[in-house]
């Protein structure tokens, strides 16, 4: 799934191409992809709109529209946006297609059809909810630390958690867990607070280098211009199978399921506290 690097990305590379840009047209290959509002009013107070903005809240594209209202669009599993000329061919995953005007086209490709637009007033009734920006300033390692307080939650858990945190999945909470020396079975409020400084330390680190390397290729996630980011080759546990190494100890990356996720981590450098 893509997450918050990957959603960075795409908002940092769509962003010159379509802010200024109005919508001419709409076309749906599947009208489910529509969350709010009816198929129907989607088309009609979408069409003619100009582009004002682009941004990223959590795992979230959210697109500033002329009238005051805002699109969002949420990737899920296998979502991508793909920047076209006009008229190019859709494949057989793209499930909308946005036309703009200067002849460009934004392409919602997603395979496993889980990807959701919102057109909406207020941003707020889809993003409200969300937990606190993990790159932004107000995410201190006091805060953090706070937010831990009694929760007897997985830290793996509550790191994936969007109300907890926003932006993190999978992928980057197995790799900030690793680079902290945090076993993902800790109760969130053990955390001693040298163990917090650590956590708040790799979470911005793990981040900030996937967007450098412009998010990580699994699972269908491309760039909008179609190519790939390169950011899982820097992947420390992160869907590492069948008996690869850790970098640092040479231990066998061990795999456990937490609350249904698949976690990977190193068993010796991410122990266990009693
Ligand atoms: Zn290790």
């Amino acid at each position: 799934m893509p997450e918050l690097p990957e959603v960075e990305t795409i908002k940092n590379e769509l962003l010159p191409h379509i802010v200024g840009r109005r919508v001419t047209g709409v076309t749906l290959f599947w009208a489910g992809i529509v969350r709010q509002p009816s198929v129907e009013e989607f088309y009609s107070r979408l069409i003619g709109q100009g582009l004002t903005g682009l941004a990223r809240r959590g795992k979230y594209l959210i697109f500033s529209l002329t009238s005051g209202e805002v699109l969002i669009i949420h990737l899920k599993m296998t979502g991508s946006l793909l920047l076209k000329p006009a008229s190019a061919e859709a494949d057989k995953f793209v499930r909308a297609i946005l036309h703009l005007d200067k002849e460009t086209e934004l392409h919602f490709r997603d395979p496993r059809k889980f990807g959701v637009i919102w057109l909406v007033e207020d941003a707020d009734s889809v993003v409200g909810k969300l937990g606190p920006e993990p790159l932004e300033a107000g995410f201190t390692p006091q805060l953090l630390a706070q937010r831990l307080t009694k929760r007897t939650a997985p830290i793996k858990a509550l790191l994936c958690d969007q109300t907890f945190i926003a932006g993190i999945g999978n992928m980057y909470a197995d790799e900030a867990l690793f680079a902290a020396g945090i076993h993902p079975l800790r109760e969130g409020g053990s955390l001693s607070a040298e163990e917090v400084k650590r956590l708040h330390r790799a979470i911005q680190q793990v981040l900030w280098s996937a967007i450098g390397n412009k998010g990580a290729s699994v699972e269908n996630y491309f760039r909008p211009d179609g190519t790939l980011g390169t950011a899982h080759f820097q992947f420390q546990v992160a869907h590492r199978l069948g008996g690869d190494l850790c970098s640092v100890c040479g231990t066998p990356v061990e795999r456990i399921v937490v609350r249904n996720r698949g976690t990977y981590f190193c068993p010796k450098c991410q122990v266990e506290k009693t």
